[in-house]
């Protein structure tokens, strides 16, 4: 696969930072023609992604986080969603629809979201070490590159 064009955004482990990053993969995207439904997509699972980061990756502390987004030949978009927190014991298991470790107020439904709105995703962690998010989803629009 040919990579077309990249970009990388780099921010901070606060909440308002994940209503910015979404908008900026928004705006990196929009050179495809995206459908509005694909946007919307987009947002839904980098936000998820982000979130996850901030209250997961970084329970107690403020770290960074870094969005790679790339366009590939073919209209394939592949985002990377890294931070250097606390990791994910049992990524497996994680995964899983319903699974928490956030108690009460979270759902556990934040992988699930992120499978059903991108084509693929990719999760690689390490305890102490942090996580990466891989995603990739084929983008409809008429422009092509
Ligand atoms: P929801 O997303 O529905 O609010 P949730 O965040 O608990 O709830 P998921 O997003 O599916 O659900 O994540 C499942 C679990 O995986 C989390 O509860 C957490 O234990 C772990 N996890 C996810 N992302 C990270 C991360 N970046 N760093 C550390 N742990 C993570
Ligand atoms: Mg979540």
């Amino acid at each position: 696969m040919t990579m077309m064009d990249e970009m990388q955004l780099s921010f901070q482990s606060k909440s308002q930072n994940e209503r910015f990053s979404r908008t900026v993969v928004a705006a990196f995207v929009a050179r495809l023609d995206p459908t509005l439904e694909e946007i919307s997509d987009l947002k839904t699972a980098v936000s998820e992604a982000v979130t996850n980061a901030i209250v997961h990756g970084y329970p107690d502390s403020i770290g960074k986080v870094q969005i790679k987004m790339r366009i590939y030949e073919g209209n394939m978009l592949e985002l990377v969603i890294k931070d250097h927190g606390r990791g994910i014991p049992d990524v497996n298991k994680a995964r899983e629809p319903m699974f928490t470790t956030g108690g009460e107020e979270r759902s556990g439904m934040g992988f699930t979201v992120m499978e059903s709105f991108m084509d693929k995703i990719r999760v690689i962690s390490k305890e102490g070490t942090g996580t990466a998010v891989t995603m990739y989803k084929k983008i409809s629009g008429e422009r092509f590159i």
